[in-house]
């Protein structure tokens, strides 16, 4: 990653531009100029975080938090191709606390169910399948390929020849596919069913 332009944190991936010119600025550094225009300050948070899927495995996660005019956006990502990577948001005025309870539930449910299974064939190939007939995930570019993203699935990157052998076993069924922003949550009909019983 490329140097902040202002203290020399190697992690700038903020590219400011105004009028005069574009600078390349860390978190800190641009959440101070932030700071500086709007009196909201950063409250400190974790840099990092593990957290566990449905499985059991630990995925480590960087945490950043980026204030703008009007909100504050905070991301969990993990650094790796196909990783997981999951944002909230609130307006400028948030309880900032609350927000990154609402991160961590996100990354929480986001990654208790997993979606793609492995097995082997008997030749010894390994083969993916889709588990239960859906699947959530990103669509991530490809940095190896301009033409074609890839599909970010159970914290890993799957290619759309991929995906599209886990669908051979499914042919003549129907499909339903839905674009979700990234800061709303993937629902499942069933989930908003339990929800509806608990109330
Ligand atoms: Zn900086």
């Amino acid at each position: 990653m490329a140097l902040c332009q202002r203290c020399g944190n190697d992690n700038s991936y903020i590219h400011l531009t105004s009028e005069a010119k574009t600078e390349s600025l860390c978190l800190r550094c641009y959440n101070g100029l932030m700071t500086a225009e709007f009196g909201v300050e950063a409250d400190s948070y974790p840099e990092g975080m593990t957290i566990r899927d449905g499985k059991g495995t630990a995925h480590y996660f960087e945490i950043r938090k980026r204030l703008d005019p009007l909100h504050i956006f905070m991301e969990a990502v993990e650094m790796k191709q196909g990783g997981y990577d999951f944002k909230v948001m609130g307006d400028l005025y948030t309880d900032q606390g609350e927000l990154l309870l609402q991160l961590i539930a996100k990354a929480e449910k986001g990654m208790a169910e997993s979606y793609v299974a492995e097995g082997t064939f008997p030749n010894g190939q390994r083969y993916h399948s889709i588990r239960s007939g859906r699947l959530a995930g990103r669509v991530e570019s490809d940095l190896s390929d301009e033409r074609m993203p890839l599909l970010a699935v159970d914290g890993k990157s799957f290619t759309w020849d991929e995906f599209g052998k886990m669908l051979m076993s499914y042919e003549g069924f129907q499909v339903k596919l839905q674009l979700v922003d990234p800061y709303d949550e993937i629902e499942w009909e069933d989930c908003e069913q339990k929800k509806e019983q608990e109330q």
